[in-house]
């Protein structure tokens, strides 16, 4: 089998090269026409023939496929089916911002976290991505639109911490300046709540952003949603962001999905209010959009709007999340398996 140089870091390839008996350099060079799209060793014009015969015959560049494509046609926003090497599938959205153009992606196909308002859970996990197909995901929709992407969130389906190793080495790729050259600033992971992940995370990649999924303002309401709550109750995640946040210095995003009669009263409010106030964090409100398997409903903009207020008032930042793509249900808990 060949290998595949797009899940390798600029280290791994400058060791490749050498075990093949080539000049370190020469990883450099390769590395770089691969995160500027060219895939054909043929195009790489500053390798010698014999050398582009031997990556040729030896190694190869893995991209995914477009299964499919829809477009928002009320704000642009495109949602991508890509076909994985062994015939699974994973969805990635393109969203368009004032600020630049960012890509949510998938960090596995599937998700084994359950969550029940989630589309994303059903059916479990088929398996976790490669760091290369996770950055493919990246530079398929960079060349499809011909234009740059500055932002991502791995908020997808998958739950990024439930593949922790691969993540790693996807943020250095993209990271890397002769990478995608993306600044650690513009990168939100975000995860269902794998306390000891949070603390490696802290430790590990420090200047990115991390995203909570909380969706609750007790452990009653969270265990009924997010099974992840059973082993990782409400008062060691919120303990681990703290901890995040002190490591850091960067500010932490909660999201929180209202859903009708469920978590979005006055008193859910004051509750998620008593916890946060005080905390370097932000809360990012949604409206639980509606999946088709699940009797979940969403709140009305009203309760949106009071549960905002309610927070402000105890001096917890909140804004409340664009349904981008909604329309073409590649909003937030809408992604799922490829048909
Ligand atoms: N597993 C990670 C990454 C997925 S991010 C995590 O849980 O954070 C996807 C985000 O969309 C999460 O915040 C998730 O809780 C949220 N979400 C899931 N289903 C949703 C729905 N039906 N409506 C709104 N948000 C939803």
């Amino acid at each position: 089998m060949k290998t595949n140089l797009k899940n390798m870091t600029l280290k791994e390839m400058e060791t490749y090269f050498d075990t093949i008996g080539e000049k370190k350099f020469r990883a450099r060079q390769v590395y770089s026409w691969l995160y500027k799209g060219i895939y054909s060793f043929e195009d790489m014009t500053d390798l010698s023939k014999p050398l582009r015969e031997k990556l040729e015959e030896f190694a190869m560049i893995e991209t995914l496929s477009i299964e499919d494509l829809q477009i928002s046609p009320k704000d642009g926003t495109r949602k991508y089916l890509f076909g994985l090497s062994d015939g699974f599938a994973v969805e990635s959205v393109f969203l368009k911002y004032r600020y630049g153009n960012s890509v949510c992606l998938s960090s596995q196909a599937g998700c084994r976290m359950g969550c029940l308002f989630c589309a994303s859970a059903i059916g479990g996990l088929q398996r976790s991505l490669t760091a290369s197909e996770m950055v493919d995901q990246i530079m398929a929709i960079e060349k499809d639109v011909n234009e740059r992407v500055s932002h991502l969130v791995v908020m997808g389906t998958g739950e990024p911490f439930d593949n922790y190793e691969n993540l790693l080495r996807f943020l250095e790729l993209v990271r890397s300046k002769e990478g995608l050259n993306i600044g650690a600033r513009n990168i939100t992971v975000s995860t269902c709540g794998l306390v000891p992940k949070i603390y490696e995370f802290a430790r590990d990649v420090p200047q990115v952003n991390l995203a909570i999924s909380l969706h609750a303002s007790n452990d009653h309401i969270r265990n009924t949603l997010m099974p992840i709550n059973k082993k990782y109750p409400m008062e060691e995640l919120l303990d681990a962001a703290k901890a995040h946040i002190a490591k850091t210095n960067r500010r932490i995003t909660f999201e929180y999905a209202l859903v009708r009669g469920v978590n979005d009263s006055d008193k859910h409010a004051k509750e998620l209010a008593g916890k946060l106030r005080g905390m370097l964090c932000h809360v990012n409100l949604i409206p639980l959009n509606e999946v088709s398997e699940s009797d979940y409903k969403g709140s009305g903009r009203d309760k949106v709007e009071e549960f905002k207020k309610i927070l402000e008032a105890a001096g917890v930042q909140t804004t409340i999340r664009r349904g981008l793509g909604d329309d073409i249900d590649a909003a937030c808990g809408q992604l799922r398996l490829g048909k």
